[in-house]
């Protein structure tokens, strides 16, 4: 009886231990900051955290279904950031973002990075004909006069260059690229001007906005990349570079080298893949509704 009694009683503290030791993990696992590991177009992400929607920020509703709107806290916050910054002039201003990364990151259909929680692709503010904002179901092609083909929204001037502003000059991650077509660079350059924004703060969008060589023009989105957050210490800057044979893919690492072989290769970071010419086969999301103007944002 005594034995049974301690034995109970040892029992008890063990579970009461097991307990403490669970809560102590879900704590830390409920705390744990996200990882960015591996590159942008070879990676995977961590304890990412999802986008938050607000009256300031919502999901395309094209992409919505597909749950892909995880990324480090960094980036997440940075964009949260900025849509209320520009609600802050605007205030019937809703930015849309597209894809993240999935929630554990990894590859991801009809993108070649959004692996490791550090790209973003956001949709253009647009305006009607009469100027009011324009919320669109999905992405839609602004040409060089500013206006959509069917001439139904126009390319809003002033709160594209608000988001901007505030993602550049974001305290929450420090952007290394914004894809976008040439002709919406210079617009947007022409704007900040004519703003009389700093120079310093024009030349920091003019060196980070451009239009990937060799793959679809970026026409109707910004996609967004951060550098690695400081917290990721298995984080790799640049894209992961396939030489010349990518049926075998290779597992990532760390370092410089690939930045310099990309370099070495004279061109663009992030186009150096031969896979960022595939585009995805017909009908591989049987599951989902489809999604036409995504094909445009394949390669990055
Ligand atoms: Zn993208």
């Amino acid at each position: 009886m005594h034995w049974n009694r301690t034995l109970a009683v040892a029992l008890v503290t063990g579970v009461g231990s097991l307990v403490t030791m669970a809560s102590a993990y879900a704590s830390v696992a409920k705390h744990a900051h996200s990882q960015s590991i591996g590159a942008p177009n070879r990676g995977r992400l961590e304890h990412g955290v999802h986008l938050k929607t607000s009256s300031a920020l919502r999901i395309l509703p094209a992409v919505a279904p597909y749950d892909a709107e995880w990324a480090t806290e960094e980036l997440a916050e940075m964009v949260e950031q900025a849509a209320h910054d520009v609600r802050l002039h605007f205030a019937d201003a809703i930015l849309t973002v597209g894809q993240a990364s999935k929630r554990a990151g990894g590859e991801i259909d009809r993108h070649h990075s959004h692996e490791s929680g550090r790209d973003i692709d956001i949709a253009f503010y647009l305006q009607d004909a009469k100027q009011k904002p324009l919320l669109a179901g999905g992405y839609i092609t602004i040409r060089n006069d500013g206006w959509s083909l069917d001439h139904h929204a126009h390319f809003d001037d002033a709160r594209n260059f608000a988001l901007l502003t505030s993602l550049v000059n974001s305290s929450h991650a420090t952007i290394t690229h914004i894809f976008v077509v040439h002709y919406l660079r210079a617009r947007i350059l022409s704007y900040a001007a004519k703003m009389n924004a700093s120079p310093a703060l024009i030349d920091r969008l003019a060196s980070l906005m451009v239009q990937p060589a060799h793959v679809l023009p970026h026409d109707d989105h910004f996609h967004v990349r951060i550098s690695c957050p400081r917290s990721s210490t298995s984080c790799m800057e640049w894209p992961y570079v396939v030489e010349k044979h990518p049926q075998k893919k290779e597992q990532p690492h760390h370092g410089r080298p690939t930045l310099q072989r990309a370099r070495s290769s004279g061109r663009l970071v992030d186009d150096t893949n031969p896979l960022s010419h595939r585009r995805p086969a017909e009908g591989s999301l049987p599951q989902l509704p489809s999604i036409p103007d995504l094909h445009d944002s394949e390669g990055i």
